[in-house]
């Protein structure tokens, strides 16, 4: 009579066997390799995981303007900054969500942001005029 390890070991030689013969048929009937469909299988697999991963972050209100990108193309490669650009479409941080694809909860507004920067900078600049 048998033990459990070389029972285990008999059912291993008949699934490579079977696994073997699965081979061969594909070989026959189909151009695409075995191991290559294995590869493709696995692929699925893998993208399957990530759709799962990608709609637990998918914000309950998109952001009509990048649909829930967070990025849309702009017409000029001044972007959101507006004013002079290079003729060219890129693509950058959305300007009605900043960023978060969420309508309803938008990211730090870059525009304002640059705009306060530029009037802190006057700011330090008269102030080291006073300095003098
Ligand atoms: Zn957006």
């Amino acid at each position: 009579m048998k033990g459990p390890l070389e029972n285990a070991m008999d059912r291993a030689e008949e699934v490579t066997a079977w696994e073997r013969s699965q081979n061969d048929v594909y070989r026959e009937h189909s151009p695409a390799d075995p191991m290559f469909i294995r590869v493709l299988a696995g692929e699925v697999k893998l993208l399957r995981k990530a759709i799962e991963m990608y709609r637990a972050h998918i914000p309950e209100s998109l952001c009509l303007h990048c649909s829930g990108y967070g990025r849309r193309p702009y017409g000029s490669t001044a972007t959101w900054r507006g004013g002079i650009g290079g003729q060219a479409v890129t693509d950058d941080v959305c300007d009605k969500c900043w960023g978060t694809g969420d309508a309803d909860r938008h990211g730090v507004n870059l525009r304002a942001m640059e705009s306060e920067f530029r009037r802190l900078r006057e700011v330090e600049a008269r102030m080291k005029g006073l300095e003098k």
